[in-house]
């Protein structure tokens, strides 16, 4: 603030009082001179020191003069040099008295009462008797002083003394110091006392700051600003912190301030910020005072910002300072259940104790103990709470979808604000209850599997909620122009029905119902499907026929059957044999099906496969996906990993399909069918699904990530690097899923190696459930051939499946066989490189392949199991699961490797160990066998002929490198073979 605006500031603002009084600073006082003051008068006839007394009878030295008789006074008296110290303005008191001319008598005009007072400045004490001129000028004239009172009287004792005081003040001064100078020019009067100060503003604290003492400004407006510096514990609010000291030695305007810090009080009027005292504290910068720590809080030193809770007490993040410190409320009280079938009621009592707070909830862990032994685990997300599981503001809860006779354990917490805090789990109390038996949920979806002009065949998933084990379903149709009442009735033991004897083109209404012993559960909604029309029935027909039969004579073969077939249905049941439909219908149906159990729905059995879609994937927001980066490509595009964090759950790490951008709606629909079959699966070696993304672009779909990416890359980068054990372990893994999925009804018809998926901790799973490529007649891929009606991998296929499109579990076995000879020769191609047609023709005429080199005959022995030409001959994936199970347990039996003189005999399969004789170097050799790694080193040992080679002995092959064990073998088997051949030769030749 500029010093105009301030002053404007000061006559705008209502009178401003000063903060404190003045100090003034004593240059030189008359009165305390305890010898003659010895000041200088000119002329000698003028003022006349005297020794008097003041008021309270002190002797004191005055200056008196009294001419008034005679004309042309002009009497000067000069103080001695008075140093300025410092002071720009000076302030001069004079107690004098005058007196009344009047009072006087025959008095001359001329007589005075007033006298004049002058200053002169002067760097050091120039003066002398005649210097400075007894005049105006030099001299600085302030003031003509005249009296306020003047006596008049005189008694008898002598004069009363009226004494005037008058103070003037002057300046700026500037040199070291000065005179001053008082002129009576025919008076008469005594000046009995004359003080010299100047004014300063004193040391202060306001505001919170200290202000140094302050000398004041030169005129009596000035204002000198002096910077203030806040108090001890004290920190600035508003900067700057000033404070102006006026010419009167008077502090005004205080700007800015500091505050005493938390922790800090303002005491003593604000000069001092005091910590608070132990047991008190102040949580912010302010004037507030210190206050008492909250109940179940304490200090630890003094100065405290805030109070820390007592052991076992808390205080949440939004709790305030000032509030008691509370704690974790006691368990809730007087539980009472009521069990009513599957469903529960609970209610209970608020606890004893709340911990002080009034933000009470309570939670209901739920724990299923099964039939009552073992431990208990956690319920499933099915099981439904209303109003919900946490965070129950009202002392009760109603449970429902509880599995039937089955004990749990249900806890309810107490919880309020400061559970969180407490380094122990909640309070609370616990209920046992046992469900009673329940009837299944409802069934709540039905799928059309085939229809025909007088039957319809319907499967349908079973209920979420069975409630024990299904004994069988009721169907209950009737035509949808007619009533229930007309209603007629199916049953089945597994969840799909052939419903015959319908009319032709009639739209029929069904319901389908769950029995288990605790009798039948609800109907599933009303759902319509429609038989063939007659028409529809002989354009069928005729579509089927050339598929089937190729002559007339095959057609009379195939009514025949047909009508065998028929009556075999009959019989049977559903519990259908081969027919022509038996491709499709074995998805749905199985002899040996466990009742009630879950089987696989093809998802083009629906009529709209998004619906599949949408039953079996689950949908995820693409916010929750974060694509990182691209590993491969897959069919329909880039296949990615990345990361899934879905809400409440834990961030993992996914592979990710993409439908790259411009694809038909056939391509969307045959992309998405693989997560709708991968849906339906759960099994520790089968591929998961997270889900889908269809809502927005790309399409994705989303599964576990497996870090080893397909076996057969990881086998063939690992050659030789695994024990038998890790190999068995792998290959039961993949037997086990296959059981899994041999169970759900489900064929694979593309098992191999590379459609497995190794992860992290090397267990395998199956994956790839794509169907297109069987559907599709694209012959880019030449691992699939086309056959009639898609495309098969012949390599891998039984040959049922490749001759007539058999596929079933039982040639799923088959590709199991290949894949065990694929895991077993480290991601050798099955049958190398024979052509298809000769795959085909030497399986044909039951020549198989050999074991891979240091297979266990065991293994091998299963393999050839799996590659039996009767399919009912092979074993059963459970079976293979046993056997390998086995294995492991007495690895023993994994000792007898076949011996390898019998890779020699075998020549029209066992491409394991190359003929030397073919090859015409050691380099070949190296390549023949894929070590061509070696190459360099065999050479520079001088291993280069064949003649050298076949005499390397194990310390020789360590000694060109080959450290790595599952290599070492490799060569020395091939050795080995080598000189059996060598000897072979030998002896034809001798
Ligand atoms: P696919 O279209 O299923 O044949 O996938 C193409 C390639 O992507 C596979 O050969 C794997 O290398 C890779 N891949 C597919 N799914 C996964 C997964 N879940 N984890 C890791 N890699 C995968």
């Amino acid at each position: 603030m500029d010093r105009g605006s301030l002053l404007l500031l000061l006559l705008l603002l209502p009178p401003l009082l000063p903060l404190t009084r003045a100090l003034e600073e004593t240059l030189m006082d008359s009165t305390t001179a305890t010898a003659e003051l010895g000041w200088t008068v000119g002329p000698m006839s003028g003022w006349e020191e005297v020794s008097g007394y003041d008021e309270t009878m002190n002797t004191i030295r005055t200056y008196q003069v009294c001419n008034v008789f005679e004309v042309n006074q002009n009497n000067w008296l000069r103080t001695k040099y008075i140093r300025r110290r410092g002071a720009h303005r000076i302030h001069v008191e004079m107690k004098f008295s005058v007196r009344d001319c009047s009072s006087i008598p025959n008095v001359p005009g001329s007589c005075k009462e007033t006298f004049n007072f002058y200053y002169y400045e002067s760097d050091f004490d120039s003066a002398t008797k005649t210097f400075p001129s007894w005049m105006e000028n030099p001299w600085v004239k302030v003031d003509t002083i005249a009296a306020d009172e003047s006596f008049s009287q005189v008694d008898l004792g002598g004069r009363v003394m009226k004494i005037n005081t008058e103070v003037r003040s002057f300046g700026p001064v500037s040199k070291s110091g000065f005179y001053l100078a008082f002129q009576d020019y025919g008076g008469c009067m005594s000046l009995i006392a004359v003080r010299v100060y100047y004014r300063k503003c004193p040391r202060i604290i306001q505001n919170g700051a200290i202000f140094q003492e302050t000398l004041s400004g030169a005129e009596s407006t000035s204002l000198v600003a002096a910077r203030g510096n806040c108090i001890p514990n004290a920190e600035e609010v508003d900067v700057p912190i000033k404070l102006y000291c006026n010419g009167d030695g008077e502090w005004l305007v205080p700007i800015g301030r500091c505050l005493c810090k938390a922790g800090y009080e303002s005491v003593e009027n604000g000069t001092v910020c005091r910590d608070c005292p132990s047991g008190m504290f102040k949580a912010n910068q302010g004037d507030d005072s210190c206050l008492h720590c909250p109940i179940n809080s304490r200090t630890t030193s003094e100065g405290a910002t805030n109070c820390v809770c007592r052991t076992g007490y808390y205080r949440s993040d939004s709790d305030p300072l000032q509030m008691p410190c509370t704690t974790i409320p006691s368990a809730p009280q007087n539980v009472i259940s009521s069990v009513n079938e599957t469903s529960l009621m609970l209610e209970w009592a608020p606890p004893r104790d709340s911990g002080g707070r009034e933000d009470l909830v309570y939670n209901i862990i739920c724990k299923s103990c099964g039939s009552g032994r073992g431990a208990c685990t956690r319920c499933g997300d099915n099981v439904q709470f209303a109003p919900r599981q946490l965070g129950l503001m009202e002392p009760r809860v109603y449970i429902s979808d509880l599995l039937a006779h089955t004990q749990y354990t249900f806890e309810i917490q107490a919880v309020n604000g400061v559970t969180d805090q407490s380094p122990y789990s909640p309070h609370f109390s616990s209920v046992n209850i046992t469900t009673n038996q329940a009837a299944p949920s409802s069934v709540s979806i039905m799928h059309l599997v085939t229809r025909a002009i007088d039957s319809i065949t319907l499967s349908w998933s079973q209920p979420d909620q069975p409630n024990g084990i299904i004994l069988d379903y009721e169907l209950l149709y009737y035509e949808k122009d007619l009533t229930e009442h007309n209603s007629s009735v199916a049953k089945s033991s597994t969840n799909t029905v052939l419903v015959p004897g319908l009319r032709a083109g009639t739209i029929y209404v069904f319901q389908v119902r769950a029995r288990t012993v605790a009798g039948y559960g609800r109907y599933s909604g009303k759902m319509y499907f429609q038989t063939m029309t007659e028409a529809e029935y002989q354009s069928s027909f005729q579509e089927k026929l050339p598929l089937i039969i190729g002559s007339s004579a095959a057609g009379l073969v195939f009514l025949i059957a047909l009508v065998v077939i028929i009556i075999v249905c009959s019989r049977r049941g559903f519990e259908r044999a081969d027919s022509e439909y038996t491709d499709k219908l074995q998805h749905y149906t199985s002899g040996h099906m466990t009742p009630g159990m879950k089987i696989y729905i093809d998802p083009f059995t629906y009529e709209d496969p998004n619906e599949a879609v949408r039953e079996f994937a689950k949908e995820i927001d693409i916010s929750c996906v974060k694509i990182e980066q691209v590993i491969g490509a897959g069919e329909f595009g880039e296949v990615c990993s990345g990361h899934l964090k879905l809400p409440g759950k834990r961030e993992i790490f996914v592979a990710i399909k993409t439908l790259k951008s411009g694809y038909t709606e056939k391509q969307r629909r045959d992309f998405l069918s693989e997560a709708s079959i991968m849906g339906q699966f759960d099994h520790p070696n089968v591929i998961h699904l997270e889900g889908v993304v269809t809502k927005s672009s790309p399409v994705m779909i989303i599964t576990e990530f497996m870090e080893n990416g397909s076996l057969d890359s990881f086998l063939r980068k690992n050659d030789g690097q695994f024990t038998v054990i890790q190999l068995v372990g792998m290959l039961r893994g993949i037997a086990a899923g296959m059981k899994y999925l041999a169970d759900m009804n489900y064929v694979h018809r593309d098992l191999a190696a590379r459609n497995i998926l190794v992860n992290s901790n090397l267990v395998c799973k199956v994956s790839d459930f794509g169907l297109s490529r069987f559907l599709e007649d694209d012959t880019s891929d030449p691992t699939y051939t086309s056959a009639l009606g898609g495309k098969i991998p012949i390599r891998w296929t039984a040959p049922e499946a490749i001759q007539y499109r058999k596929f079933t579990s039982a040639s799923d076995v088959w590709s199991y066989g290949i894949v065990m000879w694929e895991v077993m020769s480290y991601g050798e191609r099955p049958y190398w490189d024979m052509t298809n047609q000769d795959v085909i023709n030497a399986i044909e005429q039951d020549y198989r392949l050999p074991p891979p080199m240091d297979c266990p005959n065991a293994l091998h022995q299963l393999m050839l199991d799996c590659w039996q030409k009767d399919r009912n001959h092979r074993p059963k994936f459970g079976q293979n699961v046993n056997t390998l199970d086995k294995m492991i347990r007495n690895p023993n039996t994994l000792k007898a490797v076949a011996p390898l003189s019998s890779g020699v005999t075998l020549p029209l399969l066992d491409r394991t160990v190359p003929d030397y004789t073919s090859l015409s170097s050691v380099d070949e050799w190296l390549d023949a066998i894929k070590m061509a790694q070696y190459k360099e080193s065999f050479a520079n040992a001088g291993f280069t002929s064949f003649d050298v080679i076949s005499q390397m002995s194990m310390e020789d092959i360590l000694r060109v490198g080959v450290t790595l064990a599952g290599h070492q073998k490799k060569i020395l088997n091939s050795l080995q073979v080598m000189r059996a051949q060598m000897n072979q030769i030998q002896s034809v030749e001798v």
